[in-house]
């Protein structure tokens, strides 16, 4: 077998339409539904947000469907992007299990986000509109779609949670440089935004909190569409690009994995990677195992509730059928900001909940260990995020030691670190802790479910 470490595709070998899994499940995704009226949510009410393009994919059970050729010019700057053997950090582990890894921090803003930013930055020009309207956590989608708003006229609107904000400055001038506008959340710009700081001035922000903002402008502004990056079904599906080239590099390498991970905040780096193989494995019954890797700080997927619930913190928008912790639950402020969401897509819910997928959590300082170790192996220092996904990565490889089994192990890594520095130097002066999440803060939020009427849910 190969002993290569770097597997690149060709550029013709760039996947030409994305993945649909929904093609392939075998059991249908529970609908989205209306708040008011109980109801599935139909194209008509999604239009004022999004363009009609996008929320059609979103309800599309089509295996594949086909990337516009814009699109795929702009993914040709970066695209395919490397896999590659973590050699030394097997070495370091002394671990028998074979290490791979799908390189995402080599696209322009650091990360996978860009896959998604320009297929929704084009949809939304073709559109007509003039504005996009999203939200961030880290930064990572704000500055990914501000850089597509740029190479697609766009003017972009970011509210990103105040928290992050100030622990990250960098990515707000990153944005600012691609011409987009960045306000922390909560901000006096919206209703939402007021409400939350009259209840509560120094509210360090959430996701939700932020959505609701982005929802509201986006609603009111006619010239305006809603970002949304990650959570819904066509972010997930836009991702699949990894996937498919990757399933193309693991073939270059000789192996089929036997493990894939990736971590999760909304779920489309995990998916991205996963679903092709998934794909696979429910059509052709290659068995593999896909482990989504979240914060222990804000577990969704471990310890949440698979209910409907919202998405945003002031219920303007549908409910949907996912794991969650409640839309009023407030993670701590944890450096993986990619990863601070109270629910996670229904995608990925539904996979979960249907056995497919496999989900563990893991606090921060066995994260930046994980990352620590894969950076003096590897060189790249990887996101606080994606050492999530670096942390289960070397328990099963660790596993893999203890057993003496020699497994195919294959990970995201979902973006590079390099404007994470204050995580870093936190964590290497010892200030990050783990505090346990408490079952009496998440019963709190889960108090605030909202209430479904039993007849309209299946
Ligand atoms: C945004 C982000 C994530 C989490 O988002 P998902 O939608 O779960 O993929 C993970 N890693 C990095 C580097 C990110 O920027």
């Amino acid at each position: 077998m190969s002993e290569a470490i770097k597997f690149i595709l060709p550029d013709d070998k760039l996947p030409k339409h994305w993945y649909n899994i929904r093609a392939d499940l075998p059991q249908p995704l529970p609908p989205v539904l209306n708040a008011a009226t109980g109801k599935p949510v139909g194209v008509e009410e999604l239009t004022p947000l999004f363009p009609l393009e996008l929320i059609q994919q979103e309800f599309s059970t089509e295996r594949h469907i086909e990337i516009p050729r814009p699109i795929l010019e702009v993914y040709r700057l970066w695209r395919p992007t490397p896999l590659r053997r973590a050699r030394s950090l097997e070495r370091l582990l002394g671990t028998p299990a074979r290490i791979f890894y799908k390189d995402e921090s080599a696209a322009p803003t650091g990360s996978f986000k860009p896959n998604e930013a320009v297929a929704e930055a084009f949809y939304i020009r073709e559109a007509g509109a003039k504005k996009l309207v999203t939200v961030t956590g880290a930064g990572q989608w704000g500055s990914a779609i501000a850089f597509a708003g740029a190479l697609f006229g766009l003017q972009v609107k970011v509210f990103m949670v105040r928290v992050s904000y100030e622990q990250k400055p960098y990515r707000r001038v990153l944005m600012e440089t691609y011409g987009a506008t960045c306000i922390p959340s909560p901000s006096k710009e919206t209703e939402a935004g007021r409400r939350t700081l009259a209840a509560d001035p120094t509210s360090s922000g959430s996701l939700a909190i932020a959505a609701s903002e982005a929802i509201e402008l986006a609603a009111t502004d006619p010239d305006a569409q809603l970002g949304m990056g990650s959570l819904l079904n066509y972010p997930l599906l836009h991702n699949t690009v990894i996937g498919l080239e990757a399933l193309e590099q693991m073939e270059m390498a000789g192996y089929w994995p036997d493990v894939i991970i990736g971590c999760v905040g909304g779920g489309s780096n995990f998916t991205g990677l996963a679903a092709p193989f998934l794909g696979k494995m429910l059509r052709e019954g290659q068995k593999v195992r896909a482990i989504a890797a979240e914060p222990a700080a804000c577990p969704s997927l471990t310890r949440g509730r698979y209910a409907y619930d919202f998405l945003d913190a002031a219920h303007m928008g549908p409910m949907a059928k996912m794991h969650t912790l409640g839309s009023s639950f407030m993670p701590s402020g944890i450096h993986a900001g990619g990863l601070r969401f109270h629910g996670m897509a229904p995608l990925v819910s539904h996979l979960k909940e249907i056995g497919i997928i496999e989900a563990v959590a893991f606090s921060q300082t066995g994260c930046f260990e994980a990352g620590i170790m894969f950076a003096r192996c590897e060189g790249i220092l990887p996101g606080p995020e994606s050492n999530h996904a670096i942390r289960a990565a070397i328990d099963e490889a660790l596993r893999c030691k203890q057993e003496g089994t020699a497994r195919t192990i294959l990970f995201n890594l979902s973006g590079h670190g390099n404007f994470d520095m204050q995580a870093y130097a936190d964590y290497l002066a010892g200030k990050v802790d783990d505090r346990e999440l408490d079952q009496k803060t998440l019963d709190a939020a889960f108090a605030n479910l909202p209430s479904v009427r039993p007849h309209n849910v299946k």
